[in-house]
């Protein structure tokens, strides 16, 4: 919560004392932490997660006096929340929540306003006035309800004949990082350009532009992007540092290609909300983190993570780096690109320019004696190679491959000219992952499922479930996963742990299926089972597993 609340840090404090919410030592320890910080001590006890946002909200309002309206889980309908004039709303920061008969209550965050009253009885007129307190966050959430479509700004921008370009991508990606997009695309047609957003992995148009104003736009966002602008018919690459709303840095990376009715742009967006590196975030079940940290703690070897484009490979590596990260351990990283900086980190972006490619930079990070060395990527039969080498003369080696399950790795790993023994010898842990939307948890709701309905879209689905009914999750759609059901995303996983026997079997050069049969028979989850085991605890739906992963044969 980075918002400044208007509170008295100290009086909130005691109401979370006074009403046993936070113990007397806690209480000291965030004295002292505001004092040598020169913060408050209700940061450190939202920090250390000692008091949750919904405890705050409420001794704010005691200490106001007034009750607690917990806009996070009784949202008013957008109706009900326009009935308060835009301009109104935002000036006073004030948003009805309830309104009956005789009364209205209004949520605001600034409870001292003199003119608050006066402003909304010409919108109640006689009815009683009750005001509540709710946290600024929650109230700027629902201020999202005043936004106008992309088009209908678009509309007014180009109406007002002036500055169309920049305010129009102002516009666009104040959206995108608004609806947490992970990249904009803009795909010029004939006549207009459709503005599109990748959210949790999947597409969705936002808003549509007319043809004339795309040239300013693309040269507006060459120029940002330091690219060519007289050039049109190359791929040109660059970045752009974009300073959203309240000074966040967002970076971007941006893509042009020639297409046949223009240049198209594709944008993605670095922004924090995308880059989710906690260990604990990224959904690996219990006995699958256990492996993970198992084969990271051991002095050498390789750990290799594979799955499609966009699986979320890299995310994985980087959320284990950051787990083992520490001052005593050297960790460097060769990557393409550098996507996300990891404080302690070396890390070494590829450039073609340059000549420094994966088997160059890997050549040298070893002569430097890192203990742990993240490549990007495995591509070519010289980093395959090299990072074997480095894997068995101690070091520990975290890598993604392009292969389409865990087991595929190792043919493919020996099609590159990896020696099978030096492979059998160095290989800790085949991974391989795909990403599935999470259920919005705030829309999240249960319905029975019976096993002949379910048998339509798994036929064999007595396997995998040993009831006639079962209780699955589903997300009604709500504004805070913009009626998607869907809020974030997870991984499904399947984990191969190269045992004993394993090692033996690549030393004969085996298929994936043979892989796969010696891995079944040590108590190996296929990702469709590790999928299904997130069905059945509601994180994620059995259409998003269906869509995601293969059924197993
Ligand atoms: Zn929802």
């Amino acid at each position: 919560m980075s918002k400044n609340l208007n509170i008295d840090d100290k009086k909130i404090a005691d109401i979370l004392l006074k009403e046993s919410y936070i113990s007397e030592e806690d209480f000291k320890k965030g004295a002292e932490f505001a004092k040598n910080f020169h913060s408050t001590i209700v940061k450190y006890l939202l920090s250390e997660e000692l008091i949750n946002k919904d405890l705050l909200g409420q001794a704010i309002a005691e200490s106001f006096k007034v009750s607690y309206s917990d806009l996070n889980t009784n949202i008013p309908a957008k109706e009900q929340v326009l009935k308060i004039p835009e301009a109104l709303a935002k000036k006073y920061r004030a948003v009805l929540f309830t309104e009956e008969k005789n009364s209205v209550v209004i949520a605001t965050d600034n409870l001292e306003q003199k003119n608050l009253k006066i402003g909304l009885k010409k919108i109640f007129k006689t009815k009683k006035i009750i005001l509540s307190y709710s946290l600024p966050e929650d109230i700027d959430e629902i201020f999202i309800f005043y936004r106008k479509t992309l088009d209908t700004r678009f509309a007014s921008i180009v109406k007002n004949q002036n500055k169309i370009a920049p305010e129009i991508i102002t516009e666009i990606f104040q959206d995108a990082l608004l609806y947490r997009a992970s990249d904009i695309h803009f795909e010029p047609q004939e006549k207009e350009v459709v503005i599109r957003f990748r959210v949790d992995g999947l597409l969705y148009e936002a808003g549509r532009l007319p043809k004339e104003h795309y040239e300013n736009i693309l040269n507006k966002i060459k120029v940002m992007a330091n690219l060519r602008m007289d050039d049109h018919f190359s791929a040109q690459d660059g970045a752009i540092r974009y300073t959203a709303e309240k000074g966040v840095a967002v970076d971007m990376r941006i893509s042009i290609l020639p297409a046949l009715d223009g240049e198209k742009i594709v944008v993605r967006l670095l922004a924090e909300y995308v880059k989710d590196f906690s260990l604990s975030d990224v959904g690996l079940l219990e006995k699958n983190q256990e492996m993970l940290l198992k084969a990271a703690r051991k002095p050498f070897g390789m750990i290799l993570v594979s799955g499609p484009t966009g699986s979320g490979k890299t995310t994985t590596l980087y959320s284990l780096v950051k787990y083992i990260n520490k001052p005593e351990v050297n960790i460097t990283t060769i990557e393409d690109p550098v996507e996300y900086k990891v404080v302690g980190v070396n890390q070494i972006q590829v450039n073609q320019r340059t000549e420094l490619t994966f088997s160059k930079g890997l050549r040298s990070i070893v002569r430097q004696d890192p203990d742990i060395i993240l490549v990007g990527e495995i591509r070519d039969k010289e980093t395959a190679e090299i990072a074997v080498n480095a894997a068995l003369t101690g070091h520990l080696l975290f890598s993604t491959f392009h292969a389409n399950d865990a087991a595929t790795s190792v043919p493919r790993l020996l099609d590159l000219g990896a020696e099978p023994f030096l492979l059998a010898s160095t290989l800790e842990l085949l991974i391989s992952q795909r990403l599935a939307r999470r259920i919005c948890e705030n829309c999240r709701y249960s319905y029975k499922e019976t096993i002949s309905s379910l048998q339509k879209k798994i036929p064999n689905a007595k396997k995998y479930f040993n009831s006639k009914s079962l209780t699955l999750y589903k997300g009604k759609g709500c504004k805070s996963c913009n009626d998607t059901g869907y809020h974030g995303r997870t991984a499904i996983f399947e984990f191969i742990q190269i045992t004993k026997e394993l090692e033996e079997l690549i030393l004969t050069s085996p298929s994936s299926q043979q892989i796969i049969a010696l891995a079944k028979k040590q108590g190996f989850n296929s990702l469709f089972d590790d999928g299904l085991e997130k069905v059945k605890k509601g994180i994620t739906t059995l259409d998003e597993l269906l869509r995601v992963v293969p059924l197993d044969q």
